[in-house]
């Protein structure tokens, strides 16, 4: 038997939610409600410098405004530093990770794939040092369920890569990985712009003895302009008491084709025919769109 369905949300409180993270929400919702699973929520506040006071609190209102609503307690992972730090030191004490001292500027210099300087000179634990995984040749593949077939060699793409940075903050990828097995997460439906982590993460979930989960990677909007629409850009925060019109209009960017009387219709009216009718592969295979309205 099948395991059953267990999906996610994972915003970084880096900024409140916006368009561009909404409709990674949505997408990974509706897939979730549409295949009966549940869909569990995370926040990933472990970038403890870029954690924006009171984005947590707006990001989860804002879910629950649209009707988002999760199942369970939501999991934070800075309630979760020792679980990561026990990984990271069994895989020290057993040589699969290793402390490395090396500066921004001498990775940027090898062109930002790390080239193992640090690899075998057994640099001891210090408060400024990184840690790296060792990782093999291996080429990672996956079957995108949008993107389709893709593949990657971590080793030429991003080379041993950190797990804890020299600031002693926990690596995004280590953590994910981390978390997705501990909540048996089986379907993991985000924005594009993570494609390229996904063989690292791939790396992880062998090193852990795991199965990887299923991948839908769904394109990033973009303005007109070209620019993503990004926490980080500062994109509008979206507002709860506009919550019809926008849901609506996600459904749309994500060419659901939502009837247009649905277009004034309570959100949950909304959501219950988008879960019903969810159709993934109507997004193109890209990773991004543009959306000319924005
Ligand atoms: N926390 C990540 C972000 O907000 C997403 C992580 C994921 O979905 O794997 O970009």
């Amino acid at each position: 038997m099948p395991s059953p369905y267990i999906g996610r949300f994972a915003p970084t409180p880096s900024g409140y939610l916006h368009f561009g993270s909404l409709l990674a929400a949505v997408a990974s919702y509706l897939d979730a409600r549409h295949h009966q699973g549940q869909w569990l929520v995370r926040v990933e506040d472990l970038d403890t410098p870029r954690n924006v006071p009171g984005a947590t609190d707006h990001i989860l209102h804002t879910l629950d405004a649209y009707g988002l609503h999760w199942d369970g307690e939501v999991v934070r992972q800075s309630d979760r530093l020792a679980l990561y730090q026990q990984v990271i030191d069994d895989w020290l004490e057993n040589g699969q990770a290793y402390h490395c001292d090396c500066s921004r500027q001498t990775i940027l210099n090898h062109g930002g794939v790390y080239p193992g300087i640090c690899r075998e000179r057994g640099l001891p634990a210090a408060a400024d040092h990184a840690v790296r995984l060792r990782v093999s040749d291996q080429t990672m593949v996956f079957q995108d369920r949008l993107q389709g077939a893709f593949r990657q060699q971590p080793a030429t793409t991003s080379g041993d890569f950190i797990i804890r940075r020299r600031d002693g903050i926990i690596a995004y990828q280590l953590a994910v990985v981390i978390d997705d097995i501990a909540q048996q997460v089986t379907d993991i439906v985000r924005g594009a712009d993570l494609l390229d982590s996904t063989p690292r993460q791939l790396c992880l979930y062998q090193l852990l003895q795991q199965p990887a989960p299923r991948y839908l990677h769904v394109p990033l909007v973009m303005r007109h302009d070209g620019e993503k629409l990004s926490k980080r850009l500062g994109s509008t925060p979206l507002e709860p008491r506009q919550a019809t019109a926008t849901l609506y209009r996600a459904l749309s960017v994500l060419a659901q084709n939502p009837p247009s009387q649905l277009s004034t219709a309570p959100i949950s009216e909304q959501l219950d025919w988008a879960v019903a009718h969810w159709q993934p592969d109507r997004l193109p295979a890209k990773r991004h769109i543009l959306d000319p309205t924005i």
